[in-house]
């Protein structure tokens, strides 16, 4: 049967078959349906383009931000024999002049161009001269001021289509939103587009959640997990969320695994330093790396076994685009995330951070008016009350520069633009705006964390977010298929909840209810923990039958577990300056058990795990991750040494307890040693001040 376009894949491309997705676009371009493509990074969207581009009559105009890659792109078309032209500002005008004239006289099938060539009234009559016949916008989120890339010149394409009135439109993404997708049909005019989203599944990637305590939890089953889990068999990449959190893990793997092994990478690093780092990886002399986001473009190792987050990623986009990663060979890889609820306060925080509220913008404002002198950014952020630090102000400030009030000056100056109204009212601050985007950038960490928690299929949670199809089997993760051997302690498995878990869980509702709504999480937390904080005590909390109904639990715990809580939906978290918590209609149900607790406690949070376990695991942030292996050999030494001038056992100058918490938390003064388990001021007397001298002279 006559199939021009499997021919015309098969002639030009040289490729048997399509990808998913592929021919059902083409198909429709072909027939001259506005298309939407959602497919992700390399599944193929430019063949959606340039087939048609072939079949057709005219020039198919191919709009790309990614300037520094169109030339590979052309000529590797033209190596196809395809006549293929690219015109940005890499070419001088005698050279955009020539390529006009091949285009001119029909001899171009396919030309990209830079989104702020549209800037031109003459590219644009320029072009509106010959018959386009295709006009494709790649990257097409560009256009959004939802997404992450937005691109003022991608708002002229809306105007440049009415002019060139092209035969046929079709816009390309790896990333949509709803909202973006509506920008996308919108601002392209594309009138009822059809919107095919394809390509998600990964069928080689076994995805993997695990709930984890603090830091030095999450170490440990990282360390396990390269070493004898399915991260010990090939490259790997960890994910951390910040420049700070990369080099602690990098720190504590290099101390385990060795430092040849180990690179890491964020954009804190110089130019010199990433390139190492990313050749390293890349040769394969190193197998690890460690990275914030910033890792990934252009690193294209087709190996990676394993990508392993150790903080929660922003956004479902982030984290799948980051798993995305691994096994590109089709070769089975896994994909662990490590989590903890408390993961999202970042996120909450940079949220807040990048959106100021009204009152803090119109703060700054007044402050800079009053000032009438241009200012520092930190005598600006004392000025200002309502500021928490520096960036909290920049926020403001870069809100007031998009309604041209504030400018900077030589010096790192800020100062107000003179004749911009003084009524902040009157500057038309972008605030609707602001708060929208606020409250879509909480929408996408929410879905975020319901992924995290989602009892059925992760993949299957995955594609119906992006919006594709998805009848299964699941290609293997961790709620289909159980913990499989990782080789890192088992974690929490879809299994029903004990009914001790559920007895706790209502506990802690109950104390909820009994709250009535007007406190914060933390005090809640106190108040079922029984703490004598003087900010419970001092409070009607303190009189509620609920005081110190899980005194066992701890402060942290119980924090953690009403976060657990929250994030299940079972309980509210509302409000912008003092969030307090309530409870939902779901966690009546549960509380009442009208309805039943769908999900399970994590290990540390189980009823029944002793205290000091439990504080080990909830210890977050700061602390050095691993214990440094020389450090406790010299501590054992030191020990020996005095066991035998005093001739008493080793474990009577300390246990082993208190060596493992010396190492893991080693105390550079008397304070420090004093707080250490299983030490106090006799044996400072004996031996505090040579021990301190020990490991000083150990770890510098
Ligand atoms: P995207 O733009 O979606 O990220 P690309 O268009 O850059 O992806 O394509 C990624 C790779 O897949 C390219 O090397 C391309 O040649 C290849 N490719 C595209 N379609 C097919 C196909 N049907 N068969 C084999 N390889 C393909
Ligand atoms: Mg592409």
């Amino acid at each position: 049967m006559h199939d021009p376009i499997r021919e015309a894949l098969r002639a030009h491309f040289g490729f048997d078959d399509f990808h998913a997705g592929q021919r059902d676009v083409i198909e429709d371009v072909v027939a001259g349906r506005p298309t939407v493509a959602i497919m992700p990074t390399g599944a193929g969207k430019s063949l959606c383009y340039q087939l048609p581009a072939l079949l057709l009559d005219g020039v198919t105009v191919v709009v790309s931000p990614l300037i520094a890659l169109m030339k590979d792109q052309v000529d590797a078309l033209r190596a196809r024999g395809i006549a293929a032209e690219f015109i940005n500002s890499s070419l001088d005008a005698g050279q955009q002049r020539a390529a006009f004239d091949r285009l001119a006289s029909g001899a171009t099938r396919l030309v990209y161009v830079a989104p702020e060539r549209f800037r031109h009234g003459s590219f644009l009559r320029a072009l509106q001269r010959v018959p386009i016949a295709l006009f494709a916008v790649d990257e097409a989120h560009c256009i959004s001021g939802w997404g992450h890339d937005f691109r003022p010149d991608y708002l002229r394409l809306g105007g440049a289509i009415e002019e060139i009135r092209p035969q046929r439109i079709l816009a390309c993404t790896a990333t949509a939103t709803p909202d973006v997708r509506e920008d996308i049909q919108r601002f392209l005019h594309l009138d009822d587009p059809r919107v095919h989203v394809a390509g998600f599944l990964r069928t080689n990637l076994f995805l993997e959640v695990k709930h984890c305590g603090g830091d030095r939890d999450r170490a440990q089953r990282l360390v396990a997990f390269l070493r004898e889990g399915r991260g010990a068999e090939g490259a790997v990449v960890v994910y951390a969320s910040t420049r700070k959190r990369v080099e602690l893990f990098a720190r504590g793997l290099i101390q385990v695994l060795g430092a040849r092994d180990v690179v890491q990478y964020h954009a804190g690093m110089d130019d010199a330093a990433r390139v190492r780092a990313q050749e390293a990886f890349m040769s394969g002399a190193a197998r690890i790396a460690v990275a914030t986001n910033a890792f990934g473009m252009g690193v294209d190792r087709a190996d990676v076994r394993a990508v392993v987050h150790v903080d929660l990623p922003r956004t479902v986009e982030g984290y799948y685009q980051q798993v995305g990663r691994a096994g590109r060979d089709r070769q089975p890889a896994h994909c662990l995330l490590l989590y903890n609820p408390s993961d999202s306060r970042v996120h909450e925080f940079l949220i807040e951070q990048s959106h100021p509220q009204p009152s803090l913008v119109t703060a700054v404002w007044r402050a800079l008016r009053a000032a009438d002198r241009p200012l520092r950014l930190a005598e600006l952020a004392t000025l200002v009350a309502e500021a928490d630090g520096e960036p909290a102000v920049e926020a403001a400030l870069r809100v007031l520069s998009r309604v041209d009030a504030v400018r900077g000056e030589a010096g790192g100056l800020v100062a107000a633009v003179p004749g911009a109204p003084a009524d902040p009212n009157e500057l038309g601050l972008p605030f609707d705006e602001l708060g929208r985007h606020r409250q879509a950038e909480y929408e996408r960490l929410k879905q975020m964390k319901r992924f995290v928690h989602h009892p059925g299929c992760r993949h299957a949670y995955v594609l119906d977010y992006f919006g594709e199809p998805f009848s299964g089997p699941c290609p293997g993760c961790d709620r289909c298929h159980g913990a499989v051997a990782t080789g890192v302690a088992a974690g929490v498995a879809f299994e029903s909840p004990s009914p001790a878990e559920t007895e706790l869980v209502r506990k802690a509702l109950a104390g909820v209810a009994r709250a009535r709504g007007g406190f914060g999480l933390r005090k809640v937390a106190g108040m079922l923990a029984g703490s004598k904080a003087k900010d419970v005590v001092g409070t009607s909390l303190a009189s509620l039958s609920t005081y110190g109904l899980l005194d066992k639990l701890g402060v942290e715990a119980c924090a953690e577990l009403l976060r657990l809580l929250v994030d299940h939906g079972l309980c509210h978290l509302e409000g912008a300056d003092y969030p307090t918590i309530s409870l939902a209609e779901s966690g009546w149900a549960v509380m009442q058990a009208t309805a039943p607790l769908t999900f399970r406690l994590p290990a540390h949070l189980q009823p029944g795990t002793p205290v000091a376990a439990r504080t080990r695991a909830l210890r977050e942030g700061g602390l050095p991750v691993y214990t440094d292996p020389d450090l406790v050999d010299a501590l054992r030494r030191f020990r020996r040494e005095e066991a035998e001038v005093r001739d008493v056992a080793a474990y009577m100058i300390f246990p082993d307890r208190t060596l493992h918490a010396l190492a893991a938390e080693p105390p550079r003064d008397k304070a420090a040693f004093l707080r250490t388990p299983g030490l106090g001021p006799t044996r400072w007397e004996a031996f505090g001040p040579k021990l301190l001298a020990v490991i000083a002279e150990q770890i510098g």
